[in-house]
């Protein structure tokens, strides 16, 4: 059965409140739940984020029903601004999310170790660590700036509630199948890594810090707690398409939480190579195209893939499959077959237009 994907254009989007009303996509959310609206609040260093105004007319529609809507993501696993609570909060601040009157829930604890182990057996994975207040609320709308992302090929809903709803022990176990990498050139030996393992994992040995691979938990508190980041994240442990499969595996499990209480929303507007977390994301692949609504992360983002695709870009005909092209041997079907295999949702699809 087809999934249905409502379609509002980028020329009609001071329509959004109206139109978002007129899919039904609110009717399971009840008096009472806590709502969590999943987004990624930014970089400091552009704007390409979802317009904080374009939240508004959510959140009132979910006042208005007697729930508890929040804004709402993960510290990221890298360092950076968004690593820290305190600064991910300006962060979010920043871009003006700080004045919509809900409140901001930088989830997994400041650390990121706050999390819920969710035992279901999948190709990759035994249990998955999912942020642990996303564990205890009744429903998630997952608000998604569609763009390209270095290595998933493309940050959609998919991505957003794979490592957008994970602890970072998840993260990582989404990232690498090995231990961090200790980069013996910037490291100092101050052993500060080894004081914050969990696992007691790490030593010094020479002065250098030795991760013991038969101890680590890859929990990454050490990428985050290294002052020198002399600690890194084995991109090439994991191949793209495994990349790609481990995340609609992540998002299969968040998705699961929510039951009917879920819809997602993707922004087709400033679409770029790379994801919001870089501070130059890229010039534009695709014009503004609009906005897409569904209950279905598959079916909302292959609807993305297509119409990007048709998309006449500045540089890359219609017709051309735009994210991977400067991406040989990465696609974003990838996660999108496995999501469709796993039971994530469906790539066939109906576009309702509003
Ligand atoms: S915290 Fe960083 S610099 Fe200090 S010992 Fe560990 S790896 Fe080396
Ligand atoms: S990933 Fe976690 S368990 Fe492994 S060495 Fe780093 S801090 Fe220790």
């Amino acid at each position: 059965m087809k999934s249905k994907v409502f379609f509002l254009p980028a020329c009609r989007f001071e329509e959004f409140d109206r139109a978002i009303l007129r899919t039904g996509i609110f009717n399971p959310f009840k008096k009472g739940d806590r709502v969590a609206l999943k987004l990624h609040f930014g970089s400091m260093g552009h704007n390409n984020t979802i317009p904080a105004d374009y939240m508004s007319g959510i959140i009132s529609v979910l006042i208005q029903k007697g729930c508890f809507p929040f804004l709402t993501d993960t510290n990221v696993l890298y360092r950076d601004d968004r690593a820290e609570t305190a600064t991910h909060l300006e962060v979010a601040s920043k871009n003006g999310y700080d004045r919509l009157g809900v409140p901001i829930v930088i989830a997994g604890g400041d650390r990121g170790d706050d999390y819920v182990s969710i035992k279901e057996e999948s190709r990759y994975y035994e249990e998955f660590f999912m942020a642990r207040e996303y564990t205890e609320i009744e429903g998630m709308i997952a608000l998604t700036h569609f763009k390209g992302h270095g290595l998933a090929c493309i940050g959609g809903t998919i991505k957003n509630l794979a490592m957008g709803c994970a602890s970072r022990k998840g993260k990582f176990a989404m990232h690498a199948s090995i231990t961090p990498d200790i980069k013996k050139k910037k490291c100092i030996g101050c052993g500060l890594c080894g004081k914050n393992c969990p696992a007691q994992a790490i030593s010094i040995v020479n002065e250098i810090a030795v991760i013991d691979p038969a101890k680590c938990i890859g929990c990454a508190q050490c990428v985050h707690t290294c002052p020198q980041s002399a600690i890194g994240i084995p991109w090439s442990s994991v191949t793209p398409r495994e990349f790609q499969e481990k995340l609609a595996e992540y998002a299969n499990c968040a998705r699961g939480l929510f039951g009917n209480s879920f819809f997602a929303v993707n922004f087709m507007v400033n679409i770029t190579p790379l994801c919001d977390c870089e501070p130059d994301p890229g010039k534009k692949i695709a014009p503004d195209i609009g906005v897409l609504f569904s209950r279905d992360p598959v079916a909302i983002d292959r609807a993305c893939v297509d119409m990007v695709t048709a998309s006449q870009g500045p540089d890359i005909p219609a017709g051309e499959e735009k994210f991977s092209r400067t991406r040989p041997g990465n696609h974003p079907h990838f996660q999108l077959d496995h999501a469709e295999k796993i039971g994530l949702g469906t790539r066939d699809y109906e576009i309702i237009s509003l």
